[in-house]
């Protein structure tokens, strides 16, 4: 499968409007009066409270993805349950809304496991992916009833073994199979291919899974696949991949080995900017083609595509740059007070993300090329060139949409920057739901060795 050009930009392909960027998300509004509203809520009222920049997330988005979700697998008919992947936002109240809804969870840590417990997503519906599971993650996951634990190597089966027979238990296990398919996503972010770190190759999947059933302390459960992330050029990638496990499950089956259940992975897109991912009854449709004659159950393992379009990023404008003879006349840099730490995907993957201004008056006004920059040192601090923008003013705000995912959980604190404040709305209520960190709060999580204390401090110059 050949892999989506990138977006080709100029006159052909201009950027979508800002009309057309809010038209497309049922939990945005631009309010004549009060600007880009959140459900019911001003987004501009959450900057004033808790300053920028900031993450909002809508609880309603939330609920309606999942449903979606949800609603288009029991559509197919198909027998399946939903885990949502923690580490596109591991926030608390993002996952107790996704546990009231009785989401199961997909967890790649044992931090990631004390957080969907902690929201009330029981361990009897969580799934634990990732190639470095450790032993002690292995013994947490064990004791507390994990649901399934996918196997990425014949090391990692054995070392599992010991563990939970050491623990007087059986690890229900399944084999995660790289079906060498190729997602046709971001380098960064393919997963399925025989050359990525993930998985157990194809052909030696099945003789693992009979080492399986025959070692202490495991009760291999079935087999899983997921290729990617931000999967937009339609399903045949998904086909391509079940379709190979479906022939796997019965081999297997051949063999006399019990498979009780299919993880089908995650990896659904969204639209950023003008991409057009598979709808979810796609999505499941290709499962219910490929898997449904096996009648077994089937998992799903979404992170982005739940809580993607469910979150913004606010930013306050510093200043615009104009930029000199030097630089080429006529380039304008809005510069924020958001950077690469904040949301790292512009820079990571050369994402797209929506920018919106939140005043009504400035989202109607006339637009000019800038490139939008955060204020730390490095180029790669960029989240868009030559994106047509109006003028914006010092202290002016701007909204990045579709920050749900793969946002807040992966800023970190470069050039000695707090992490940002998290915001959830819900109709029209609003509560903060992490605290702006602040300077102090970096500094009190350092030590300093008592000898280097004892010196005392140099003076500036001598
Ligand atoms: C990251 C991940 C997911 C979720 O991926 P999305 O693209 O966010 O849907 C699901 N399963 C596994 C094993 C993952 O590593």
């Amino acid at each position: 499968m050949a892999a989506p050009l990138p977006a080709p930009q100029g006159a052909d392909n201009p950027d979508p409007s800002f009309e057309d960027l809010i038209a497309a998300r049922p939990a945005l509004r631009m309010d004549a009066q009060d600007g880009l509203l959140m459900e019911e809520v001003p987004l501009a009222r959450i900057a004033r409270e808790v300053g920028t920049p900031a993450w909002v997330y809508s609880a309603n988005t939330l609920r309606r993805r999942y449903g979606a979700l949800r609603d288009a697998l029991k559509g197919a008919g198909l027998s399946a349950s939903i885990h949502y992947a923690a580490k596109a936002n591991d926030s608390q109240a993002v996952l107790r809304v996704l546990a009231a809804e009785g989401a199961g969870a997909d967890i790649v840590s044992a931090g990631e496991l004390r957080a969907t417990l902690a929201a009330g997503i029981p361990a009897a519906a969580t799934v634990f992916s990732g190639v470095g599971k450790q032993a002690h993650e292995i013994a947490f996951a064990l004791a507390e009833g994990i649901f399934q634990l996918n196997a990425e190597s014949a090391e990692e089966i054995e070392m599992i073994s010991a563990i939970a027979s050491g623990m007087g238990l059986e690890a229900p296990m399944s084999i995660r199979v790289n079906p060498d398919v190729d997602a046709g996503t971001h380098a960064k972010i393919t997963t399925g291919r025989a050359e990525n770190k993930f998985g157990i190759a194809f052909d030696d999947a099945p003789e693992l899974y009979a080492r399986m059933a025959a070692l202490p302390g495991i009760r291999p459960v079935g087999i899983a696949t997921h290729i990617g992330s931000q999967i937009t050029g339609g399903v045949s990638a998904y086909r391509a991949a079940y379709g190979r496990l479906a022939e796997m499950v019965r081999d297997l089956q051949a063999r006399g080995l019990p498979v009780r259940r299919v993880d089908c992975g995650g990896g659904l897109g969204i639209p950023y900017r003008d991409e057009v991912p598979a709808p979810p009854e796609a999505l499941a449709g290709a499962i219910k083609a490929t898997l449904g004659e096996l009648g077994l159950p089937v998992m799903l393992e979404p992170g982005r595509w739940i809580a993607g379009p469910a979150g913004v990023l606010l930013a306050s404008v510093i200043l615009q740059k104009q930029g000199t003879q030097k630089q080429g006349t006529g380039r304008r840099f809005v510069v924020l007070d958001a950077a690469m730490n904040d949301l790292a995907r512009p820079s990571m993957y050369d994402a797209w993300h929506g920018i919106l201004p939140l005043s009504p008056i400035a989202a109607k006004a006339a637009l000019s090329p800038a490139d939008v920059v955060g204020p730390v040192c490095e180029s790669g601090d960029t989240f868009a060139r030559e994106r047509p923008l109006p003028m914006l003013d010092p202290g002016d705000l701007v909204a990045f949409l579709d920050a749900g995912a793969y946002g807040a959980v992966m800023s970190s604190t470069y050039n000695a920057r707090p992490l940002a404040a998290e915001v959830l709305v819900d109709g029209n209520r609003h509560a903060v739901i992490r605290p702006r960190q602040t300077p102090e709060d970096l500094l009190a999580q350092q030590r300093i060795p008592d000898w280097l204390m004892a010196a005392g401090t140099a003076p500036l110059a001598s």
